[in-house]
């Protein structure tokens, strides 16, 4: 798959911006959700299976390494078009589309960034194919939003470093072939400048993991505990600096945020899509129920917050492209995007009645899923603590 990075000139069109070579490639992986994903994401979902067999579709398509460079094996687009294609797979399953944001944003490209040659060759190209898919782990049971006051420990033993500690909520737990580990490394210092980033293969003797979480929402994806007992790590696979894992942990959270509201973006269209059709259709009082000026309020709600929230995310993505400083702006969009995920799909269950409330229709999923957005990679509540910060610094 191909796509060219944003024109740097005023060759934009349409409302957002978007080239056509984007404009082509959002609809390319639209058809390909709508075609490949839509009809086994509620039965996945059901069953609480992980999606293997529409992983290895979306890596065929590029999906899971699509900030990673062509040598790598990766399709190579700029962060806009990895938005673009969160935006898309999540309209069809979050489930999916968590499994290539923590692909793309939370394993690949901190590899990309911080990586030695050998670490990018030994990696990227297995985690951009779809050979396996990654991990990352940071939070733990007593340290969430807190994460720099976490308790694994990686105690160096030569060559080798030996890792004791328990990962939380980790997404793809056992189905991943590499970790992405942040540890202590010394406890002298204050936490967050003690703290090593480890690649850690799954094969890794002393790797193991808890039973997978029973979930609100993406269901199908996988959590589970992370459990490391003496597991030795050599040195090669430290990412990064020693004791300099804590700004990497930071770094890549304030890329993924931009993919995270890319997800929540995708849930609220599909919101409002399903809202449209089942209002048009749906009889009350002798008139189809979009008749009535209270739920056509409703739909001009969720429009205008979605439009504000695509704004917001494509704005941090070009951002990001730019290579101009972007926290603060990831953090609104997620903020934005996730809250509007959530007003858009308790919005379509209220207006699918009591056909919202069932599993048979799509909405109740999306009211499932889009809770997610507002807890990882930082709530909602740390989201305005990074941007108040920003505020005042100013
Ligand atoms: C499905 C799922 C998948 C996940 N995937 C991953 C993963 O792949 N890797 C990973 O490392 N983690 C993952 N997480 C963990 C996720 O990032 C954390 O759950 C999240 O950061 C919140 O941490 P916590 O659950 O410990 O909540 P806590 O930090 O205990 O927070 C509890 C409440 O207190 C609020 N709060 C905390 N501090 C403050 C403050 N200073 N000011 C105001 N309010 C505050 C929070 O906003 C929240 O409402 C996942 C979680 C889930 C549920």
């Amino acid at each position: 798959m191909t796509a060219t990075a944003q024109p740097t000139d005023v060759a934009y069109r349409g409302p957002y911006g978007l080239s056509e070579e984007q404009e082509l490639f959002k609809r390319t992986v639209h058809e390909f959700a709508e075609r490949e994903i839509v009809p086994v994401a509620h039965d996945l979902d059901e069953k609480e299976e992980f999606p293997r067999a529409t992983i290895s579709k979306m890596a065929e398509l590029g999906l899971l390494g699509l900030l990673v460079p062509d040598e790598y094996g990766g399709a190579g687009v700029s962060t806009l078009e990895y938005v673009l294609a969160m935006e898309e797979i999540s309209w069809a399953d979050a489930s999916h589309s968590v499994v290539i944001s923590v692909n793309n944003s939370l394993v690949c490209e901190p590899i990309l960034r911080f990586g030695t040659s050998e670490q990018k060759r030994r990696f990227l190209p297995a985690l951009a194919g779809g050979e396996y898919v990654g991990a990352y782990c940071l939070s733990e049971p007593t340290s969430g939003s807190d994460a720099s006051n976490m308790s694994t420990m990686a105690v160096r033993e030569g060559d080798h470093y030996v890792l004791n500690g328990t990962k939380s909520w980790i997404t793809n737990g056992g189905e991943s072939g590499v970790y992405l580990v942040y540890a202590v490394t010394d406890t002298s210092v204050a936490r967050a400048r003690g703290i090593t980033a480890f690649l850690v293969p799954a094969e890794t003797p002393g790797l193991r993991f808890g039973a997978k979480e029973k979930k609100l929402g993406i269901r199908a994806s996988s959590t589970t505990q992370v459990f490391f007992e003496d597991c030795r790590v050599p040195h090669d696979l430290v990412l990064g600096n020693v004791d300099e894992g804590f700004r990497i942990a930071m770094a890549t959270l304030d890329g993924g945020r931009i993919g995270i509201g890319a997800q929540a973006l995708g849930i609220a269209q599909r919101a409002v899509d399903e809202s449209m059709r089942y209002s048009k259709d749906r009889e009350a009082f002798g008139h189809a129920i979009a008749d009535f000026q209270g739920l056509q309020w409703r739909m001009a709600d969720m429009a205008t917050r979605i439009e504000a929230a695509r704004l917001l995310i494509y704005r941090a993505a070009r951002m990001k492209d730019a290579g101009t400083p972007f926290s603060q702006q990831a953090s609104m969009a997620k903020l934005f995007a996730s809250e509007t995920a959530m007003f858009c799909a308790h919005a379509a269950v209220q207006m699918f009645g009591g056909y919202g409330f069932v599993r048979d229709y799509p909405v109740e999923k999306l009211f499932r899923d889009a809770k997610i957005t507002e807890i990882y990679e930082g709530t909602s509540e740390i989201q305005r603590l990074v941007i108040s910060r920003h505020l005042l610094r100013e």
